[in-house]
Order: C-alpha cells, then structure tokens, then sequence
C-alpha cells in the first residue's frame, strides 16, 4: 500500500477549509482564556500592584507587602539558597522551613490573623501575591489597609524574634497593630498631594527610631564626570557619616542615580547600618526599582546588584523625595571632585553644615 501523502486542513472548521471567521473566533476564545487563567492566580492583575502604593497604610508596611508580592522576602530559606549559614526552621513554629508561603500559612501566624480584628482564615495555596489580591479584590479600602499593616507587624514580631529573642504574645501584637492605625490614620489627616500615586515630600524628614536614613544624589553632566553624594542621619538627624565618589563613569542621569544608589547601599552595609530607608529625588530610578522588571541592560544589572544588597540589611526601604527634601545629598554630588573619594564619619565638611541645619529645623516642623 502506498503512503497517503501529507494533506494541509484547517482543523477549525468542519471540511477543513480556511476562513477568517474561525481564526477571529480562535484568536479571541485563546484571549480570553490567557486572561482568564492570569487573573485566577498566578500572577496578580496590574491594578493590584498600582493600589498596593495608594492602600490607607504606613509606607513601610506597602514596603512589606509589596515585597512579599514579589516574593524578595529575606525569609531564612531564601537565605540559604544563597549560601547564608542560617537556620532553616520557622522562629514561629520551630516545625518548618521558612519560606515566604509558610510566613503567611504558618500555624502560629494564622492563629493570630484569625484572632485579629479583621479574621482572616487563610486557605492553602502557594502564592502570597495571591491572598494579597484576594484581600484587595473586595476593593474595602479599610480592611486592606488593616490587613497590609498587620502583614507588617508579623514580619516585625519575626526579625524581634529572631535578632532580639523578644517573644511574641498576642496582646503585644495587637498593641503594636493599633499604635501603626493611628500614626497611619494622623498621617492620613496631612497627607500631601499625590504626584504619579506617590506621596512626595518636599522637605527632608526624620527617620523613625533605630532607623538611618540615607539620602544619596548624583551629579550628571554630558561628557563630564559623574560625582556621588552621600549622607546618613540618624532620627535625632545627627549625621552619622558623610560620603563623595568622583570621577565615576556614567552614560546618563538614570545610570548615574543607579551607581549612586548601588554605591549607598555598599557603604550602608559597610558602615553596618542595618535597618535603613533610603531617599532619591529620581522619579525615574524609583519607578525602575518598584517595577522590578527584568532585563538585560546595564541600568538592570547595576539594579539586581541592588538587590543582591538589600538582602543584607534587617530592614530596608527606597522612597522618593523632592529636590529639596535631597539638598545635602545634592550638595555633595555636585561638589565631589573637591573631595574625590572621602567618607565623614559623624562629622561634614563644614560648607555643608548650614544645609544640615536647614533640615534639622525643616524636620521640626513635620
Ligand atoms: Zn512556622
């Protein structure tokens, strides 16, 4: 018998002919099936991640939420993936590894998720983004608020644990849960207008408490050299150290602010801070780290070396400032090559002090 020879047919219509009608109608039932099958879980949908940064909440706990989202969590696993000599066992339960998942699904957690006021019961499933989404999709602004605030203070109880062995008792939590609503909730009454959804501030603030707040800038001029500015205050605003870079080689103002970021959070680890917030006037650096897309340009990887840092610190955070909430930082990028390489430990150069007071009064005010 002689082999049938191959026969091209169009498999959506019944005698196999082409028509347009049933490639549209493909086309359009494999869409809605894609869209379907995003938003039921794997991935949460864009308007999450955009109410995420505007939720009624302190901006440290958005900081925690977000980073549970995307699974960049330092969680003690994680950790040792990356060849960290850590425990790997829960410090709730002692009973499993640590892994974003079980931060949520924890036995010892849940309980007090369901305790608090808002009780929740998690049901089991492997992605955080996704009891995040399930909490936002019922579009209650204060019940996300509430519960972003105490996904926050379960990271904290977590890291009290682990670097002050505080043990964790319930009415502590919710003591702890009721003081972050009310500073959120006095924010709230003097929030400044929102720029692109983000709350910028025009003036430089303290940091709170045990925290060191790191304002860094870059100075930028086509076919000049690049300077870095650095200054780290503490949230009594006492300088804590001081820093210039000069010459650095950047292509543009985003790699410039990338290099300054990525040079800040090197002499933060080296100077041994470890619960830092750090502050750009670069909308366009925030945006890029916030959006934590892949990539394969340089800007990218100066960005996952970013990352990589951040891992080292107990407590991080990058906001996004005015200029003039940046001035020292400012100051010392654009005036690096008087100094070239130089770090200021608890002191600055004297022509930077009068900037330095201007913020310690700008920070009384706030
Ligand atoms: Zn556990």
């Amino acid at each position: 018998m002689r082999p049938a020879g191959d026969v091209l047919f169009w498999p959506l219509t019944s005698d196999g002919g082409y028509t347009t009608k049933s490639a549209y109608g493909f086309i359009r039932q494999r869409r809605i099936r894609t869209e379907a099958s995003s938003s039921s879980g794997q991935q949460p949908h864009a308007r999450f991640w955009k109410t995420l940064w505007v939720v009624d909440s302190l901006p440290r706990c958005r900081e925690v939420a977000w980073r549970v989202a995307k699974k960049i969590v330092p969680v003690r696993r994680a950790l040792r993936v990356r060849g960290m000599q850590v425990e790997e066992e829960c410090p709730f339960c002692g009973m499993h590894p640590e892994t974003i998942v079980h931060v949520l699904l924890c036995p010892v957690v849940a309980r007090w998720w369901f305790a608090s006021p808002m009780g929740v019961r998690f049901r089991s499933s492997d992605i955080p983004a996704y009891f995040l989404q399930q909490i936002f999709d019922q579009q209650d602004d204060h019940l996300t608020g509430l519960c972003v605030t105490f996904l926050y203070v379960i990271w904290d109880l977590r890291n009290a644990m682990i670097y002050q062995q505080k043990v964790p008792e319930f009415t502590g939590i919710m003591a702890q849960f009721s003081s972050l609503l009310s500073i959120a909730e006095e924010g709230a009454l003097v929030r400044p207008p929102v720029e692109n959804g983000l709350l910028a501030r025009n003036s430089w603030t303290r940091p709170g408490e045990e925290c060191i707040k790191i304002n860094f800038d870059a100075s930028w001029v086509h076919s000049a050299p690049t300077g870095l500015g650095f200054i780290a205050r503490n949230n009594l605003a006492q300088v804590m150290a001081a820093a210039v870079a000069f010459p650095i080689d950047a292509t543009s103002p985003i790699i410039a602010k990338a290099l300054a970021f990525r040079w800040s959070l090197s002499l933060a680890k080296d100077l041994g801070f470890r619960t830092v917030c750090l502050e750009t006037d670069c909308l366009q650096l925030f945006d890029t780290w916030m959006k934590a897309k892949g990539g394969d340009s340089y800007l990218f990887s100066v960005i996952s070396d970013c990352r990589d840092l951040v891992s080292s610190f107990l407590n991080f955070s990058l906001s996004f400032v005015r200029r003039t909430g940046n001035s020292v930082a400012d100051h010392l990028a654009k005036n690096s090559s008087k100094f070239h390489n130089s770090v200021w430990i608890e002191e600055v150069p004297p022509e930077l002090e009068s900037l330095i007071h201007a913020d310690v009064i700008a920070s009384m005010a706030t």
